[in-house]
């Protein structure tokens, strides 16, 4: 019998990505929608897992939701990936691009799954810094980009933590110079001024990664999906897991795209509330940062972000502690909920900072 035997030595021994799920009254802390989906959505999907023949593997192509998906996004269906959450087509990317003897450049802070993912798939991670004000730093793209010659470029925008858009400008900029692949990974893409959706075609090495998790209020149903060049996605359903989106799930997801009108109601409400927030917070003793997506970064001045954090969970408000990232220090983050959550909230942090 073979022993049990230590996990990969190059996997290091870091942390998971977790968020600690506490039970509070107010959950502001993993960027969901506060707003369930609709109920005809739910009625829908009811009755078409009613009628599916589940004795048979789900059409492996997704051609429905594939189908709907290039509609909604005004590209042809062979330029649509769709996966388990925006997570599994970011790793199926790396599975595909990635790998021993390449690289993945990923600008710092940003969202931490870039660099575990292309970790665990065993890619190399180049790290390149951002400016104090989270803009990309172009000197710095240019170096990474010279020295690690990335076979993979993430960007994020709206960033997550961070909030920031990466504007057209800059992310034709990354396109001129990146030897590879660009991800613009677009999970809040819905909450935009701007997405580099209009920049991908069948020649440019883009591709921009998009969820159901946030905007589409179906974090539960891990759904996500890709825009690309056809070609890429061609190369994705060769690694890919055969069957990997099973039957319920594109159902759940073709019906989805039925409320559209629907998510984007949801959305202009949450925009709107992130107004709020950002005025109420230019009359508070914090910092913070313009952004486009449905969460706020900021940091209490003269104040431990640890503390503040521990005493909003004391008055029952869960946000983000981002105060001992790397590079974020005293920073927390806030998602947007209801305007009843807001409120609880921005009645906690004036207590709190008084
Ligand atoms: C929330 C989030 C995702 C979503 O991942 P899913 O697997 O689709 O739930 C992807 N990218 C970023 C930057 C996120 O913040």
């Amino acid at each position: 019998m073979g022993a049990l035997i230590p996990v990969r030595e190059d996997l290091g021994l870091f942390e998971g990505y977790h968020s600690p799920q506490v039970d509070v009254d107010v959950r502001l802390n993993t960027n969901e929608s506060p707003y369930p989906p609709p109920a005809g959505w739910l009625d829908a999907l009811h009755d078409a897992i009613a009628a599916l023949p589940f004795h048979r593997y789900p059409d492996r192509r997704f051609t429905a939701l594939r189908a709907g998906l290039a509609e909604l996004e005004g590209v042809r269906p062979e330029q649509v990936f769709v996966a388990n959450g925006s997570n599994e087509v970011l790793q199926t990317l790396l599975l595909a691009y990635g790998g021993p003897a390449r690289t993945a450049a990923v600008f710092e802070p940003t969202y931490a799954l870039h660099s575990h993912i292309a970790t665990v798939t065993g890619t190399k991670v180049a790290v390149g810094e951002r400016n104090h004000d989270f803009t990309l730093d172009m000197d710095d793209v240019a170096r990474v980009m010279k020295d690690a010659e990335p076979a993979v470029t993430f960007l994020c925008s709206p960033n997550n933590p961070t909030g920031r858009i990466e504007p057209p400008e800059v992310v034709r900029a990354v396109l001129e110079q990146a030897p590879g692949l660009v991800v613009v990974d677009e999970a809040y893409g819905q909450f935009s001024r701007w997405s580099a959706l209009e920049l991908v075609d069948e020649t440019t090495p883009l591709v921009v990664v998009r969820t159901f998790s946030k905007t589409w209020s179906m974090a539960a149903a891990r759904l996500g999906y890709c825009v690309a060049p056809s070609s890429v996605v061609a190369a994705l359903e060769q690694v890919v897991l055969p069957y990997h989106v099973d039957a319920m799930k594109q159902a759940a997801g073709t019906l989805a795209l039925r409320f559209k009108s629907e998510m984007q109601a949801r959305i202009a409400g949450i925009n709107e509330e992130r107004g709020r927030i950002a005025a109420a917070f230019a009359d508070l003793p914090v910092d913070t940062w313009p952004s486009d997506a449905n969460f706020v970064l900021f940091r209490p001045v003269h104040r431990d972000g640890n503390n503040v954090w521990q005493a909003l969970l004391e008055r029952s408000v869960l946000v983000r502690n981002c105060a001992s990232w790397p590079r974020l220090s005293g920073c927390l983050r806030v998602t947007i909920g209801t305007p009843a959550e807001n409120d609880r909230f921005l009645a906690a942090l004036r207590e709190v900072l008084q």
